[in-house]
């Protein structure tokens, strides 16, 4: 691709940024992704993830969402008792024949981009720069995982004293649960299920409500890649059923769940109350996520940063900045450049190009964050909004992003799923202010924009997060690159896309022969 000229209707670039017609576009291998090669255009500007752009449109417009049908409570306890036998067949298979049946799902993914980013578009709501973004995730997880599960899980024999072997096993641990959300329906999906496959478990997979065809879909796509029928079965249906019913299960090996703190609550407690064997509960969960910017920083990078964290992907995702904590002697002109920034977003249909934001995923979720941004407006300072682009009437659900100014920090006790940024200013001990985002109890995302590099060293130490970002937007985290994950009210610890993911899919069997 080295010398083409590219014209700039036929490419989606993702991030949203795009070229200039006729552009050289110069091709080079990615540092991180597992996914191919990136594109730099003649700036030097990272133009990674270009994709033609008419097969998308032609996708879209031919994808229809099937509705799917409900699993009775014949049906989980029928697949439960299914997947609790095929355990033994699908773990007896050499570990090499399951990372290859993934990875053959993850290239198969790969050949089919257009096709998943259509559903995507119609199911989830998502603009185009997130739906691509997202299936090549989903790519990076089938084939990070694949080659993990080769290097980490192969047997090991480990030094003893004369007359004994001792060998270390790892395998799977039976029927692994596993329930995924809506806002990454195919990454979040597809990565816990293929953790749990490849490591040797049967799953049973239970999408959001929101998102089963995307699901469905991705299903299929495994089984074309190899996976049987009795080691992966998919039940649709509300967590207050079909997930309670999978979790009280006692064919249950393990549960592994992306999803709001109060639920993986639920969950630990239905699975602490159930009698038989102690099952593993790996969660991901929400954040209060804080970017904490000194008077060092550089205002036009926290002003992109801000920006891409609060308000991509119409501020749903777990990572999303939605505490902006700014120094005092800087906060009136980056706050300024902020709202001028917000005043440039596109906010509609989520199949334009142009589209910045799309519409939220229902209408549960587009009242609660009304009525969190209509208290606001009555108790808090706003700060700046975005406005509705012409044409976006059409569009439901549609949140604008809007930023407000809060007095303190511990004012901000929930999260809000949406594009609504809390702003607090702050003075004095930068290390204070680290101990109050601490206190909030969640730690999943952590921003810090500063110019001292010691002192970025030494409040990411100090942040009890699992993901700190220094100078830069802290969203997106790239599997393989920046292990995804949190503590405290964030989850389990488990890191998404890491190399010590797969362990905890896992049983460890050592056997110490006396010779
Ligand atoms: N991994 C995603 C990111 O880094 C967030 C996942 C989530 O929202 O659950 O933005």
């Amino acid at each position: 691709l080295a010398d083409e000229q590219v014209p700039t209707d036929e490419l989606l670039s993702s991030p949203l940024d795009a070229c200039v017609a006729g552009e050289h576009i110069e091709a080079f291998p990615l540092p991180h992704a597992l996914y191919g090669e990136g594109r730099r255009n003649s700036t030097g500007a990272d133009l990674t993830c270009l994709v033609q752009r008419r097969p998308l449109d032609e996708a879209i417009a031919k994808t229809h969402v099937p509705p799917v049908p409900e699993a009775s409570t014949a049906q989980i306890e029928l697949a439960m008792g299914t997947l609790h036998t095929g355990f033994e067949a699908w773990s007896a298979r050499p570990l090499a024949e399951r990372a290859a049946i993934i990875r053959k799902a993850g290239d198969l993914l790969d050949a089919r981009l257009a096709e998943f980013c259509g559903l995507l578009v119609k199911e989830a709501h998502k603009t185009l720069g997130d739906c691509v973004a997202e299936v090549r995730e989903a790519v990076d997880f089938c084939r990070y995982y694949a080659d993990q599960a080769e290097q980490r899980l192969a047997e090991q024999t480990l030094p003893g004293p004369t007359g004994e072997s001792n060998t270390l096993r790892l395998h799977g641990r039976g029927v692994f649960v596993c329930i995924s959300p809506w806002n990454f329906p195919l990454a979040i999906f597809a990565g816990q299920v293929v953790a749990a496959l490849v490591t040797g478990n049967t799953v049973a997979a239970k999408p959001a409500e929101q998102t089963p065809a995307v699901a469905q879909r991705m299903v299929e796509l495994l089984r074309e890649a190899g996976v049987p029928e009795d080691a992966l079965i998919l039940l649709h249906g509300p967590g207050e059923t079909v997930g309670a019913g999978l979790v009280a299960d006692a064919r249950t090996a393990g549960v592994c769940f992306t999803g709001s703190t109060q639920v993986a609550r639920l969950i630990n407690r239905a699975l602490a109350q159930k009698d038989g064997p102690i099952v593993p509960l790996i969660a991901e969960t929400g954040g209060l996520n804080a970017m904490l910017v000194d008077s060092t920083a550089l205002p036009e990078q926290v002003v992109d940063a801000v920006v891409q964290s609060a308000f991509r992907s119409a501020g749903q995702r777990c990572s999303a900045l939605r505490l902006l904590c700014v120094h005092e002697g800087i906060a009136d002109g980056v706050i300024e450049m902020i709202k001028g920034a917000m005043a440039e977003l596109s906010v509609g249909d989520p199949a334009l190009l142009a589209t910045d934001v799309g519409p939220v995923i229902d209408d549960e979720a587009f009242t609660g964050i009304s009525r969190h941004v209509e208290r606001l407006r009555r108790e808090a300072k706003l700060l700046g909004e975005t406005a509705l682009s012409a044409g976006s009437a059409a569009v439901p659900r549609l949140v604008a992003p809007i930023a407000f100014e809060l007095p303190r920090i511990s004012d901000l006790r929930q999260e809000i799923f949406g594009p609504v940024l809390h702003v607090v200013r702050w003075s004095g001990d930068v290390d204070a202010v680290v101990r109050e985002i601490n206190a909030l109890g969640y730690g999943l995302t952590f921003g810090i924009q500063t110019r001292i590099d010691s002192r970025a060293a030494r409040l990411a130490h100090q942040a009890r997060i699992g993901n700190v970002y220094v100078n830069r937007n802290m969203i997106g985290a790239v599997v393989g690159v920046q292990p995804f994950g949190g503590e405290g009210l964030s989850g389990t610890g488990p890191k998404a896309g890491g190399p010590h993911y797969l362990y905890r899919f896992c049983a460890e069997q050592t056997v110490t022969i006396n010779t």
